[in-house]
């Protein structure tokens, strides 16, 4: 395992970060002694950067990561937690809510506290709020170590929320597919980079989409780098490459994965890429762009939707079918989808959804879309 330090900080922390947004699941709940005996496994292997949030699994992956910390396990890692922001309604709330997490995780600190998946606008009413001054005190008491923000946005809000504080650490959605999209990588090298502030990457494969079935017309694009490695591996590799990104989350969901990522991660090195292996790799991402209908990330911020309209299932399945094969191979989930009353026509246009969403997507004028094309699915 390779090991990075966050600039102004005296953390070192493995590359490969263990993200608990996608634990194990059986029978639609986190598959409690699988998660806590992969996320043991991962320590055991070297990582040794956990990553959690408040509405992860509905609550329940602070509680599972507290349970696998347990013992003398918390204080071999560096942990991240995040603070819901959303729900947050006065000044008080802010450290009611920590505390909460800190009861969860059963620590009395953790390492990096973010405001979670800022926006411009989130921004301004947290700040508004004493966010920064709540940050400071928390440090002051020793409930959290280092201060910092995750965020979705675009490059505008992204330099001004970076420029705002002495931020410890900022986490970011960055893959192969991402370099020009919210934060960009050229606003990371400029606002982090220059700045010296160490960067975590979520989201490193846009969703696990860059992990499914990698479709022939881009299969053949890999296919023409001297070292065969598989589309997982090109896509770790591709931020690897890139000294800012101190540590890259991964959300594994099975050992498998866990393994995989073990070994890739033991293999890469900054600077891995060659010129010819960017080349290929623009090449992926441009014909992955011409595939893709909505860039939907699974995030879930739009989530609950008042109609039960499963917006991030809708979304995702058409996005899986174009990237991967047609979209006409969505047909099948998108009649699963009608059948729970959760399908595009059951939205009223009520427009909760749109302000939630950290992409900015026209979420009503896309369901429509898609309610009739699959009308009669
Ligand atoms: S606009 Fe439609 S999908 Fe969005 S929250 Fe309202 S009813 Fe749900
Ligand atoms: S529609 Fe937007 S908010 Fe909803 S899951 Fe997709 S990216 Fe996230």
């Amino acid at each position: 395992m390779q090991y990075r330090k966050f600039p102004g900080t005296d953390i070192t922390a493995s590359v490969l970060g263990m993200g608990c947004m996608r634990l194990p699941t059986k029978d639609n709940q986190v598959d409690r002694a699988e998660a806590i005996r992969m996320i043991r496994h991962a320590v055991d292997q070297g990582v040794t950067y956990i990553d959690t949030a408040y509405p992860y699994h509905g609550g329940e992956s602070e509680v599972v990561v507290g349970e696998a910390l347990s013992d003398s396990w918390r204080e071999k890692v560096t942990l991240t937690t995040k603070l819901p922001v959303w729900k947050v309604k006065t000044y008080e709330d802010m450290e009611q809510t920590l505390d909460e997490q800190l009861s969860k995780l059963r620590t009395d600190h953790v390492d990096f506290y973010l405001l979670h998946a800022l926006n411009g606008d989130r921004w301004h009413f947290i700040r508004d709020l004493g966010a920064l001054d709540f940050l400071d005190r928390m440090v002051e008491k020793g409930k959290i170590r280092y201060p910092g923000f995750s965020f979705h946005d675009d490059a505008a809000a992204f330099a001004e929320i970076a420029t705002a504080h002495d931020w410890k650490m900022i986490q970011v959605q960055m893959n192969l597919l991402d370099e020009f999209n919210q934060a960009t990588y050229a606003g990371v090298k400029k606002y982090c980079g220059e700045r010296g502030i160490g960067v975590v990457v979520m989201e490193p494969l846009r969703g696990g989409a860059l992990a499914r079935r990698t479709p022939d017309e881009i299969q053949a694009i890999f296919d023409t780098a001297s070292e065969k490695r598989s589309a997982v591996e090109w896509a770790f590799r591709w931020l690897y490459d890139k000294p800012e990104f101190v540590t890259i989350l991964s959300g594994m969901s099975a050992m498998e994965q866990l393994d995989d990522n073990l070994r890739i991660f033991d293999q890469a090195q900054a600077g891995c890429l060659s010129e010819a292996d960017k080349a290929m790799l623009t090449k992926v991402r441009e014909a992955y762009e011409k595939r893709v209908r909505v860039g939907c990330t699974g995030c879930e911020y739009c989530q609950p939707c008042p109609m039960g309209v499963k917006i991030p299932r809708i979304f995702q399945g058409i996005d899986n079918a174009c990237m991967f094969g047609d979209a006409k191979d969505f047909a099948p989930r998108y009649a699963k989808l009608v059948e729970e009353n959760a399908d595009a026509s059951q939205c009223v246009a009520c427009g909760t959804c749109e302000g939630q969403c950290p992409q900015h997507f026209p979420i009503i004028e896309l369901l429509a879309g898609i309610r009739e094309e699959f009308k009669g699915a």
